[in-house]
């Protein structure tokens, strides 16, 4: 079988972070894409997370104490346009849309917030990094973002960055599917 879309961008990412790299997620859920960052990166890596939803930072931070991956993580409950605020070089920047499993969901990412935060992400990206962008596309804002983001990325200038989207074509139910950006230039 063909690896699932949350399969592929975690391999993309494997393929390009090295430890001891700044990493991003900027969607943190129930934290899984969190620990999987703090676990390739490593202890001498930083993690930086965002969610706007308290119940997202505590089953995270949770995770996180499990395996032993905390030290270093920073969780931030806000919105993840605050990734324009930081000051440092990224090696990968993880998006994973929609609403956060087993709670509200009516409360999902948007397309305007979304968009500032890849734009702002895109600048972090050093030379080889990579943004993955999973759209769960199921929701009630879902198509208005969907079509937000993947017209945004197919306006980037090709001298800077490379764009994949790896879908499935035949799959019912608005199934998920990834947008992978690639830094080819300053
Ligand atoms: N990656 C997560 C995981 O591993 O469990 C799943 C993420 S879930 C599909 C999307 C998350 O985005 C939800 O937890 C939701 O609260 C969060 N979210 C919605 N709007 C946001 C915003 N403006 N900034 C940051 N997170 C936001």
């Amino acid at each position: 079988m063909f690896p699932n879309v949350l399969e592929v961008a975690r391999q993309l990412i494997r393929e390009r972070v090295e430890k001891g790299e700044n990493v991003i997620d900027a969607t943190m859920g129930n934290g899984n894409d969190t620990l999987f960052l703090a676990q390739l990166v490593g202890e001498q890596g930083t993690v930086i997370a965002y969610d706007i939803q308290p119940q997202a930072i505590a089953k995270t931070k949770e995770r996180l104490e499990q395996q032993g991956a905390s030290q270093q993580v920073e969780l931030n409950q806000c919105s993840h346009e605050k990734i324009a605020d930081l000051q440092l070089k990224a090696g990968a920047i993880m998006f994973n849309l929609g609403y956060l499993p087993g709670a509200d969901k009516e409360i999902t990412t948007t397309a305007p917030s979304t968009l500032r935060a890849i734009e702002a992400g895109l600048e972090l990206l050093r030379k080889g990094g990579i943004m993955t962008i999973m759209i769960y596309w199921g929701h009630s804002a879902g198509a208005v973002e969907k079509d937000a983001v993947e017209s945004f990325c197919q306006s980037l200038d090709q001298r800077r960055f490379l764009v994949l989207k790896y879908q499935y074509l035949n799959q019912q139910n608005q199934a998920p599917f990834l947008l992978a950006i690639e830094r080819r230039a300053e």
